[in-house]
Order: C-alpha cells, then structure tokens, then sequence
C-alpha cells in the first residue's frame, strides 16, 4: 500500500487478520507513494494499522519512474518474505507494482476493490485496475456491477467473490468513533448541515486549468461555506496556474478519517471528484455532487444519491444551492452487509 485510501481499506482488513493471528500473519509494505504526515502517518496512528515492515520511499516522480521502482524494490521484498499470498488494495501505481512483482515471481494475488470500471482509460487508475484484475488469482469485488464486468472480461467466476465494499465496514467501525472523539466542528466552528464539503483531487480536473477554475468559481457562488481539505497535488496547481481562492471556501490541510468522518456526517452537501468520498457521502446519508464525468461507483447513480456534473460550473452551482437535495433510496445496501473484511480474511485462509 502507499496512499491515502489504501490505508482506510487496509486498516480494516489489518484489523480482520489481527483476530485470526493464530493462523495467518501479515507484513506491510508501504511504498511511500503518500508520504506527508496528513496523508500517511496520521492513518497508521489513529486507525491502529500495524507499523510497515517495509518502507520503500518511494515517490514524487512520475507513474512510470514511481511504478518502475517500486516493482524493483517489491520484488526484493518478496523474495525474502516468502509469502503465501500478496494482497493489494484499490487502483494506485502501488496496486499494480505489487500484484506485477508478485505474479512474476509465482505468488498469487488477492486484489481487494476488484471489478471497477470508469470505462475511460485516460485515468491512471483504470489502467491500474484492468491489469491487477488480469493479474490476480483471487477477486474481492464490492458490488454486483464489479462482478458483473469480471465476468464480461472472461475471468474464472472461481476466482471472484463478492464481499461488499471494505469502506463500508470502515464507515461503520469508525463512525461511532468519530462521534466519540472528533473535536474538528469545533475547532473550524462550523454549525451542522451548515457548510459545503469538497474534496478534488483528480489528475481530470487538477491538472486542468479551465477545470479547475471552472471548479473554484462554482464554489465560489455557493450560498455558505465550502469546507475543503485540500490534497497536496491541488494546492501545488492552484498555484501553479495561479488561480484565486474566492472567499467563500475555506481551505484546510487534510485531514485524519476519524476528523474526515465527523465532517461528513455534518455537511449539507458533499461534492468531491474522490472515489471513496462518493460512498462515505451515501453511508452517512449525504448527498452527494461529483465533480466528474464518469463514475466507477454507479450505483449511487442509479438511485439518485449521487448526481455526475463534471466541472460544468453552472451545474455545480445549482445544485450547491439547492437547500435540501433528496437523498432518495437509502434502504438500498449496495455496498454488502459490513463484513467484507471478514470474508476476505476467512476467505485467503480457505
Ligand atoms: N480522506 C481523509 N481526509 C481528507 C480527505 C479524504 O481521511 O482530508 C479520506 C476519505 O474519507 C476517504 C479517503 O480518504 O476515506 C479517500 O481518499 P481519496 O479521496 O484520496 O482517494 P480515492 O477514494 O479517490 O481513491
């Protein structure tokens, strides 16, 4: 693992092998790819995932010279530990370092967040995807869309299991506890349902001048504030391209999950181009705009928690005025039944 959602999904299903550590033990490799304290360090210690046995350091080039690397240093690692399985987490070039080191050299992998399609391979994550999947003896899907496309893709059904989304069981497990803790209301003095959360993080719309402003002025015209947490790589272009904050957003460093979670819970609207965020929205009953043109996630789609408006300022901004968006069917559980990391425990062990 080396970014910031791999290690939400990992803290959970870390947690799934602790209870089992009678008979199966796990070694962490972090490749480094996140590597500031707010997007890394901040995971590990509030979350209780185990300490890396292997730090790699490897990041801040680009996919080709970070993937390269890692793949070299991963195999290294391999060979020493000998394990039994290699388990990945998600879409990043770490996911594909580790499930390419490991089929090469004959170690089977387990890809959890298997089966996920945008359908537009100009995203680095989509490449990521389609290979690990093609590279994996065994497929832990989340939804029955992703096991729907393993099939079309001709993979053994013996391979997949569908085991609902590990998200969902960290929505749950730190929910409560972010209730409990989190002082981040207080502390930016925000009123409940009374502020706008964003995430953008998205090479589609970072790396995107007309995008991105296209973004900031839709914020901008929003009736209250907009409460973002800004990924590293944002705040670089931001800069870059020389655009201006408008005063209705307020910027803050990242911040933890526990911190994350309790701001979710309070927003009236949550928009973010993030993969993770769009089901957080639909866990802790928000709704949620995308700042994208596609989503992997089309479920939400379906039963219109979730609406697509990609970087179409005048869509943004109506629907950011919008005072009470319908969340509309939240019985329906899409995302499995909270014990997805479980099954993949129970699962590898089998
Ligand atoms: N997140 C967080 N702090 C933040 C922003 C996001 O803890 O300041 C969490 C978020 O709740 C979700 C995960 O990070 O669980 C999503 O990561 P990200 O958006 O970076 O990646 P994606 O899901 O798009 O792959």
């Amino acid at each position: 693992m080396g970014a910031r959602p791999q290690f939400i999904k990992a803290a959970v299903v870390s947690r799934a092998f602790q209870e089992r550590a009678d008979s199966i033990s796990e070694a962490i490799i972090h490749t480094g790819q996140h590597f500031d304290a707010n997007m890394s360090s901040v995971f590990f210690d509030e979350l209780g995932i185990p300490v890396p046995k292997h730090n790699l350091g490897i990041g801040g080039g680009s996919h080709g010279q970070n993937t390269g690397r890692m793949l070299e240093k991963i195999e290294t690692v391999l060979l020493e530990e000998k394990p039994d399985w290699v388990l990945v987490y998600g879409d990043t070039d770490s996911t594909l370092a580790g499930a390419l080191a490991a089929v090469k050299i004959h170690i089977p992998v387990a890809h959890v967040e298997a089966g996920l399609r945008s359908f537009n391979r100009a995203m680095p994550e989509e490449i990521n995807r389609i290979l690990t999947d093609h590279a994996s003896s065994q497929l832990f899907t989340p939804t029955d869309s992703a096991t729907a496309q393993l099939k079309v893709e001709g993979i053994d059904d013996a391979k997949v299991h569908q085991v609902g989304d590990v998200m969902f069981d960290a929505a749950i497990y730190y929910g409560e506890r972010a209730l409990a803790t989190s002082k981040i209301m207080l502390d930016l003095a925000l009123e409940p349902k009374g502020f706008i959360l964003a995430t953008v993080h998205r090479a589609e719309n970072t790396d995107d001048r007309v995008r991105l402003s296209a973004i900031l002025n839709a914020f901008g015209a929003s009736p209250i504030p907009v409460v973002w947490p800004i990924h590293p790589r944002t705040r670089k272009r931001i800069a870059d391209f020389d655009l201006t904050l408008p005063d209705r957003i307020d910027i803050v460093d990242p911040v933890g999950y526990l911190d994350m979670v309790m701001l979710q819970k309070n927003a009236r609207i949550i928009a973010t181009d993030s993969g993770g965020v769009q089901k957080e929205a639909y866990f802790h009953g928000v709704p949620c705009v995308t700042l994208r043109d596609e989503t992997e996630w089309t479920e939400l789609i379906d039963i219109g928690a979730n609406r697509l408006v990609g970087a179409d300022a005048s869509q943004i901004t109506a629907l950011l005025q919008t005072t009470s968006l319908d969340l509309a069917d939240t019985s329906a559980r899409p995302y499995g039944d909270g014990h997805a990391s479980e099954d993949i425990v129970h699962a590898l062990r089998r």
